[in-house]
C-alpha cells in the first residue's frame, strides 16, 4: 500500500530513471553523506577489497537508490538489486548470494521489511562470507556451508529504527540522508529541465524547487507536471508566474505542503485542539495508514516546523496556526 502510494506509474518510473545522476560528483548535495563514501570508496579500491557493508536511511525520494547504483559505478562492479518483501524465504537470497561476482555490490531496498528467516542466513553471509542453508526435507535434510566472493551490501530503509540490532550492526558504514535545500533542488531541477529540454527560468526553477518538499523525487515529478501546464496554457517557457498557477492547480501551497501535509495538520489543529495526539488517532481522522504518515508525510512537517513529536504525541506547532490563519491558543 505505501509501495502503491509512493510508485508513480511505469511510465514517468522510466522517466525519472533517465534523471538519474551517474556519478558522485553529478549527485547534488548530501555533503556529508558524499564527503564519507568518496573516501571509503577510494580506500576499498586501493586496497583491491570490497567496501565495506553500507546502510542508507532517510525519507522517500531523497537519493538513496540512486545513490546505491553510484557507489557501485564508482567501484566499477555490477550492481543487483532487490527489495526486502520481494525475498520471502531464503533461497530467495541465496540465490542471489551465489551468483555475485567478486566485489559486486547487492542492494537491498526496504531493508527493515525482511523476514526473520532470511534475516538469520544473511548474518553470516556479512560477516564471515559464509552462507548456510538447510537442503532438502524431512529426514534427508541437511545444511550446507558455501563460500561467497566477498561483496558489499548495501540496505536502503526509510525507517532505521525498524532494523534489528544485529542487522544494523553489520554496516561499517551508515548514512543517513537529508532534506535537500531549495538552493541543492534548484541545481536538480534546473538540470532536469536542460535534460528534458524544457525552457525554464532561474526563478521557475527555484519557485519548483522549494515547493518539493525537500525531495528529488517530488521536484522532477512536478517539473513534469509545471512543464505540462507550461506548454498547454502558455508559450512552453517556464517563469515563476507560470510555475506558481501550475503549483496552485496542483494544490501543492505557497510553503510547499501538498493535501496530504495540510490533512494532517488540519486533523490535529481541528480535531485534536492542536494536540498532543497519537499517531494512530491522526491516522484514523484521515483515513491514512499511521506508516505512511510517519515514513512518508510528517518528516518534512517536522523538518519545517509545523510538527513536533512529543513523549504525548504529534502536537501542531505556532507556525502551523499561522500557516492557516488561525489564532493560537494562550499558553498558560
Ligand atoms: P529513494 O531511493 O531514496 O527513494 P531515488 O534514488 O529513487 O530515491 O531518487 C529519486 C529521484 O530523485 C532519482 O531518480 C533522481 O533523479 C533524483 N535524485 C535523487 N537524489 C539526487 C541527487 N542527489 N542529485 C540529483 N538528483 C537526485
Amino acid at each position: 500500500r505505501l509501495i502503491a502510494a509512493q510508485k508513480i506509474s511505469s511510465n514517468e518510473d522510466m522517466q525519472e530513471r533517465a534523471l538519474r545522476p551517474k556519478l558522485l560528483d553529478e549527485y547534488v548535495g548530501q555533503m556529508k553523506a558524499r564527503g564519507q563514501l568518496e573516501i571509503f570508496i577510494e580506500a576499498a579500491k586501493k586496497r583491491g577489497e570490497a567496501l565495506d557493508h553500507v546502510l542508507l536511511f532517510g525519507p522517500p525520494g531523497l537519493g538513496k537508490t540512486t545513490l546505491a547504483h553510484i557507489i557501485s559505478r564508482e567501484l566499477g562492479v555490477n550492481l543487483r538489486q532487490t527489495s526486502g518483501p520481494v525475498l520471502e524465504r531464503a533461497g530467495d537470497l541465496a540465490a542471489l548470494l551465489t551468483n555475485l561476482e567478486p566485489h559486486d555490490v547487492l542492494f537491498i531496498d526496504e531493508i527493515h521489511r525482511l523476514s526473520p528467516v532470511v534475516e538469520e542466513i544473511l548474518y553470516p553471509a556479512l560477516e564471515d562470507f559464509q552462507l548456510d542453508i538447510m537442503i532438502g526435507e524431512g529426514p534427508a535434510a541437511r545444511s550446507v556451508k558455501l563460500d561467497l566472493p566477498p561483496f558489499t551490501l548495501i540496505g536502503a530503509t526509510t525507517r532505521a529504527g525498524m532494523l534489528t540490532n544485529p542487522l544494523r550492526d553489520r554496516f561499517g558504514i551508515v548514512a543517513r540522508l537529508e532534506f535537500y535545500t531549495p538552493e541543492e533542488l534548484t541545481r536538480i531541477v534546473t538540470r532536469s529541465a536542460s535534460l528534458m529540454q524544457v525552457e525554464m527560468d532561474e526563478a521557475g526553477a527555484f519557485e519548483v524547487a522549494r515547493r518539493s518538499r525537500g525531495t528529488p523525487r517530488i521536484a522532477n515529478r512536478l517539473l513534469r507536471r509545471v512543464r505540462d501546464f507550461a506548454e498547454v496554457k502558455h508559450d512552453g517557457k517556464v517563469t515563476r508566474e507560470v510555475a506558481d498557477a501550475a503549483l496552485q492547480m496542483l494544490d501543492v501551497d505557497h510553503a510547499g505542503l501538498d493535501v496530504m501535509d495540510r490533512k494532517v495538520l488540519r486533523a490535529i489543529l481541528d480535531k485534536f485542539a492542536g494536540g498532543p495526539v497519537g499517531l494512530d488517532n491522526v491516522a484514523a481522522a484521515i483515513g491514512e495508514s499511521s506508516d505512511t504518515i510517519e515514513e512518508v508525510i510528517e518528516p518534512y512537517l517536522i523538518q519545517q516546523g509545523f510538527l513536533q513529536r512529543t513523549p504525548r504525541g504529534r502536537m501542531a506547532t505556532l507556525s502551523a496556526y499561522l500557516h492557516f490563519g488561525l489564532e493560537a491558543p494562550k499558553t498558560e
